[in-house]
Order: structure tokens, then C-alpha cells, then sequence
């Protein structure tokens, strides 16, 4: 009996670990294994966590060294201590991740260390060091995430040629560092290394960046970043990366007018993308589909091609988010417990975490033309903010797309000052299916950045206040 379970989960990430805990508070017998060490998933241990404390401790840097003195705040002798900063992110960590065992403990989930192979429908092997124990359940998820990806012929050593993973934890800034991919955590990583002293180079094969966000936010993100110091090769395929033991040699080719160019760098960072992990979980064996990305194939209940057998996160269809994969978790808990589990996937907020940061939900200009939606479209500069004004953070605006009949809101996308926290009001909104003039006739306190929504909101109608 020990052994058996109502549903065990591989994969300890945002996904697996939600679930685990969702299914235990519905009552459910649940275990969650997990072969990293540790629980939190990506996200945690070489994601979201580390990028943004990384993100947050060179923004302070640069803060310090740059800005600073032109406020009045006169400071000097600023030192870098890489490895006291490295110190900080992995404290992070740990005491987040043992924050994720804290919790099962309370919620009673059992904890499996080691790796979980499906031996049959409601079996689940677990590999630790060399011991393998074999576990019952009625019910399996498979939470098993998603893993960098390369480009043929480059070989990620994670010193020279580094993932996203090595370029968390670089023990030097590097002199030059191409970032290979202008998606947003090269795009992020690229930033850190930039505030910290490194000339960074963003090569990308499109001739813009972060593929799928809404076109004129993605061009003025380019050109704050410019201003940043950060250079972009656009159009740009890359040939070949060799690694020349003390710096790596990228070479790329511009697709229109095929001309060649070389740049030597210190460090390399692939950052090209990411693929389901589906590593020895044996699924093939066992005819679980998986569609031709390599991703589990589920229905809208989440479940596999086996119907007790689940399947959530990065590891299926979807943006690769840690909040999706989350609502996923729930979802698949309810269900299996005979609830009404849901996501609803068309608000599904996404955030870069750069300076300035860079959040959208919704529908992009681009796919309301494409789908041949009519829309309205409301813009607001947070030039025109006063909040953003007196802290001297005015780039970027806000931009909030409504259907041009209903006026619902559509899509919501924003460039500008802590807009990662403000883009929830939007989602919130969306949830529960606001118009414009519902947010534009929703008091914002004042002098907050939130106005500057409730300015874009008024704009749909063209008639903004301050602007
Ligand atoms: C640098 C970086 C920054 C990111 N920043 C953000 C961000 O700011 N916001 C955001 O929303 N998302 C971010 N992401 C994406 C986010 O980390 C993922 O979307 C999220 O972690 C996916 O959750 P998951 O539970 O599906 O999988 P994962 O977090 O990948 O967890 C899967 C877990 O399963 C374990 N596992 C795999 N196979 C087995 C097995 N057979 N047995 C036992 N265990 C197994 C793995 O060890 C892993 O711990 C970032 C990712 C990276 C790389």
C-alpha cells in the first residue's frame, strides 16, 4: 500500500510540483519524482529564479555606476564582486527550492528522489543511484519539462560555448560575448552581461527579435537596447562557431546580401530555443503520441494518448512559461479529481525581464490582421507619465488593442517601467472580458505607471487626458 498512489507526477518543476500540492490539498495519495536534487524545476534551479536575481544585481550595478551620479547621488570606488554576486543568486535558490520541499512536507506529498521511468500505464520505475523501486498509481503526469536546444555543429561546452544555464553562473565578465538568438533569454542574459562591462553582439537569423510579440513593441525594444550598447546582427545566419580553447570564433552570413563576417569572442551563448525533455521516460514504448516538435501530444484535458496518463508544461504545446505550466498543474489535479479543471489559453500574460521591462497578453496587431478581426488600437507614452517622468524612466508606452464593434479587450502589450507587474490588471481584465471603457473608467491612483493603462484605455476612444 505504501507504494501506491493516486497519481504520481514525474517532474518536480512549476508544473509538477503545482500539481503535486494542488492534488493534495483535493485529498489524493500524490508523489512527485524529481532527478535533479532538487525541486523547483528549470525555473528555479537554472531559470526564471537565477536570470532574474542575475537581472536585478547588474540593474542595481548599472544603476550605481551610471545613473546615479547625474541624481545627485554621488558615488565612487564601485567594485564588481562577480562571485559575491554569484554567492547571492545561488542563495536564492536554495532557499526557494527548499522552500518547494518545505511545502510538500506540509501537504504531505511524497518526495521520490531519482529518475521516474513509465513501465506501464499505472507503473512508474524510480532510478536512484543505482536502487530502483517501483511504485502504483491510478493516475501518472508527466511534468518532465524541456531542455536547451543547439544549432547543427555547435557543441555547447557550458565554458566557451555556454547555454542558457552556463551563462548564470560565468565566473568573469567576459570582453565580447555573442548571444546567438534574439529571443528574450538571450535577450535577458545579454543584458546582464551588458550592465556588467561586456560588449554584447545579438545574433539573429530574423530580421527582428523576440519572434511572436506584437511587431511595434519588438522594434522599440531594439532600439532601447541599442541605446543600451547592445549591437544586433539581424538576418544573420550563423555559419559556424569554433572554439578556439581561449576564445570562440562565430562566424555568420547576412541572408540578403550573403556577406560573411567574423566576430571573436570570449564566451558564446546558444541561445536558440528550447525542446521537450522526454529522455528514457519510455514513452514511445508504452504509444504515447508525441506530435513532429518532439512534444507530448493531449487533448483539452490534458490527457495523453493513454487517458489516466497526463501531460503538462514545456513538455507539450504551448508558450514555455513557468505560469503555464502552473495552470496546467491545476488544471490536471482537478480534473483527475472530477473537478472542472481549466486553462485559459488565451491569456496567458508573458514578460521580459529587461530594463525596461517588456509585457504583452492577449492577441498582437499582427495576428488580429492576420485573423481579419477588426480593432481599435489605444497608445500611451510613458513620456506623457508622471511617475515614469520624476524617476526618469520614460521609454517605452502602452498599447492596448479592443475589438473595433464590442470594444472587448483584445490584446494588451507594454514597453515601459515594471509593466511585468502591471500587465496582470490587463490579464485580470481580460478574465473577465472588460472593454476598454471598463478600464478606462476604473479610478488608478495617482501618480502611479498603472495610469498610464488607464490613459492607453482612454486613447481606444481617442480621447487621453494627458497626452
Ligand atoms: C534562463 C531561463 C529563464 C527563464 N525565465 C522565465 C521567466 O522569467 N518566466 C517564465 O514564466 N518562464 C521562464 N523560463 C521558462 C521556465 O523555466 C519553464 O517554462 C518552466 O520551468 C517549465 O516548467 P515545467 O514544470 O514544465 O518543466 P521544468 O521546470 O523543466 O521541470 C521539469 C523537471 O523534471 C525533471 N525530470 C525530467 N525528466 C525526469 C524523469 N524522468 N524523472 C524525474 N525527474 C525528471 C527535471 O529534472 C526538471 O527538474 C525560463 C527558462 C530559462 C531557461
Amino acid at each position: 500500500m505504501e507504494n501506491n498512489f493516486d497519481v504520481i507526477i514525474i517532474g518536480g518543476g512549476p508544473g509538477g510540483y503545482v500539481c503535486a500540492i494542488r492534488c493534495a490539498q483535493l485529498g489524493l495519495k500524490t508523489a512527485c519524482v524529481e532527478s535533479r536534487g532538487t525541486l523547483g524545476g528549470t525555473c528555479l534551479n537554472v531559470g526564471c529564479i537565477p536570470s532574474k536575481s542575475l537581472l536585478n544585481l547588474s540593474e542595481n550595478y548599472k544603476k550605481v555606476t551610471k545613473d546615479f551620479n547625474n541624481q545627485g547621488i554621488e558615488v565612487s570606488d564601485i567594485k564588481l564582486n562577480i562571485s559575491k554576486m554569484m554567492a547571492n543568486k545561488d542563495k536564492s535558490v536554495q532557499v526557494l527550492t527548499k522552500g518547494v520541499e518545505f511545502l510538500f512536507k506540509k501537504n504531505k506529498v511524497t518526495y521520490l528522489r531519482g529518475k521516474g521511468v513509465l513501465f506501464s500505464k499505472n507503473n512508474v520505475v524510480v532510478y536512484d543511484n543505482g536502487e530502483k523501486k517501483s511504485y502504483a498509481a491510478k493516475n501518472i503526469v508527466i511534468a518532465t519539462g524541456s531542455a536547451p536546444t543547439s544549432l547543427p555543429g555547435i557543441e555547447i561546452d557550458e565554458k566557451n560555448i555556454v547555454s542558457s544555464t552556463g551563462a548564470l553562473s560565468l565566473n568573469k565578465v567576459p570582453k565580447k560575448l555573442v548571444v546567438i538568438g534574439g529571443g528574450y533569454i538571450g535577450l535577458e542574459m545579454g543584458s546582464v552581461w551588458s550592465r556588467l562591462g561586456s560588449d554584447v553582439t545579438v545574433v539573429e537569423y530574423l530580421n527582428f527579435i523576440t519572434p511572436g510579440m506584437d511587431k511595434e513593441i519588438s522594434k522599440e525594444f531594439q532600439k532601447i537596447l541599442t541605446k543600451q550598447g547592445i549591437k544586433f546582427k539581424l538576418n544573420s545566419k550563423v555559419i559556424s562557431v569554433k572554439n578556439k580553447s581561449d576564445s570562440v570564433d562565430v562566424e555568420f552570413v547576412e541572408n540578403t546580401n550573403f556577406k560573411k563576417e567574423i566576430i571573436n569572442a570570449d564566451k558564446v551563448l546558444v541561445s536558440v530555443g528550447r525542446k521537450p525533455y522526454t529522455e528514457g521516460l519510455n514513452i514511445l514504448k508504452l504509444g504515447i503520441k508525441k506530435d513532429t516538435k518532439g512534444r507530448i501530444e493531449v487533448n483539452s484535458k490534458l490527457q495523453t494518448s493513454i487517458t489516466n496518463i497526463y501531460a503538462i508544461g514545456d513538455v507539450i504545446k504551448g508558450p514555455m512559461l513557468a505560469h503555464k505550466a502552473e495552470e496546467e498543474g491545476i488544471a490536471v489535479a482537478e480534473i483527475i479529481a472530477g473537478q472542472a479543471g481549466h486553462v485559459n489559453y488565451d491569456v496567458i500574460p508573458g514578460v521580459v525581464y529587461t530594463s525596461p521591462e517588456v509585457a504583452t497578453v492577449g492577441k498582437t496587431e499582427e495576428q488580429l490582421k492576420e485573423n481579419n478581426i477588426s480593432y481599435k488600437s489605444g497608445k500611451f507614452p510613458f513620456l506623457a507619465n508622471s511617475r515614469a517622468k520624476v524617476n526618469n524612466e520614460t521609454e517605452g508606452f502602452v498599447k492596448i488593442l479592443a475589438d473595433s464593434k464590442t470594444d472587448k479587450v483584445l490584446g494588451v502589450h507594454i514597453i515601459g517601467p515594471h509593466c511585468g507587474d502591471m500587465i496582470a490588471e490587463m490579464a485580470l481584465a481580460m478574465e473577465f472580458g472588460a472593454s476598454a471603457e471598463d478600464i478606462a473608467r476604473t479610478c488608478h491612483a495617482h501618480p502611479t505607471h498603472t495610469e498610464a493603462i488607464k490613459e492607453a484605455a482612454l486613447a481606444v476612444d481617442k480621447r487621453p487626458i494627458h497626452f
